[in-house]
C-alpha cells in the first residue's frame, strides 16, 4: 500500500465483496453500497448476476468438507446477486469489520450483518477474508477488464 499506480489510485488493495440473494430481495443494495462508499473505500468493479452452482463450489472450495457446503451453494445460487470489488487502505480487514461476525447473533449492532439479519444461513454479505483470498476471489469473479481504474479526486481528503 502506499504507491502510486497511475490512475489505479494511491492504495491499492482489493477485496472483493458480494450482496449475496437475501441482500437483494431485501433491496439492502443501495445501503450496503452506501456505507463502503462514505467510508471513503472506492469502488473498481460492479456487476449483478445469477451465479452458477459451479462457480459458487469453486468460490466456497476451502469449505467442501463442511456440512453447509451445499446449503451455503444453493443459497448463494438461488437469485441474483451483486459482485463488486473495492480498493482502499486496508480493505480486506476493513470490509471485514464493517460486515461483522459470520453468524449475526455474534454482530455488534452498526456492523452490515449486526443491523441488517439475524441467522448464519442468510447473512447478506460477504467480503474476503485475506489479501490472498481477495485476489483468487476477484480472479475467480472478474475478467481483468470488468475492473476499472478511475482518479477518485475526493482521495486526497481521505488520505494522508
Ligand atoms: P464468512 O467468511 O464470515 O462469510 O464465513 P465462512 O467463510 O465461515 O462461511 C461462508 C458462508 O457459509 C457464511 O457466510 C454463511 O453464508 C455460510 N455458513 C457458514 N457457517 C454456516 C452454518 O453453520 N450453517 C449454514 N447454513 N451456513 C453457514
Ligand atoms: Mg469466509
Amino acid at each position: 500500500a502506499g504507491l502510486f499506480h497511475s490512475g489505479c489510485g494511491r492504495i491499492n488493495e482489493r477485496t472483493f465483496v458480494a450482496i449475496k440473494p437475501d441482500g437483494v430481495q431485501r433491496h439492502l443494495v443501495g445501503e450496503i453500497i452506501r456505507r463502503f462508499e462514505q467510508k471513503g473505500l472506492q469502488l473498481v468493479g460492479m456487476k449483478l448476476l445469477q451465479a452458477s452452482e459451479e462457480l459458487l463450489k469453486e468460490h466456497y472450495i476451502a469449505h467442501r468438507d463442511r456440512p453447509f457446503y451445499p446449503r451455503v451453494v444453493k443459497y448463494m445460487s438461488s437469485g441474483p446477486m451483486v459482485a463488486m470489488v473495492w480498493q482502499g487502505l486496508d480493505v480486506v480487514k476493513t470490509v471485514r469489520t464493517m460486515i461483522g461476525e459470520t453468524n449475526p447473533a455474534d454482530s455488534r449492532p452498526g456492523t452490515i450483518r449486526g443491523d441488517f439479519c439475524l441467522e448464519v444461513s442468510k447473512n447478506v454479505i460477504h467480503g474476503s477474508d485475506s489479501v490472498e483470498s481477495a485476489q483468487q476471489e476477484i480472479n475467480l469473479w472478474f475478467r481483468p477488464e470488468e475492473l476499472t481504474c478511475w482518479q477518485d479526486t475526493a482521495e486526497h481528503w481521505i488520505y494522508e
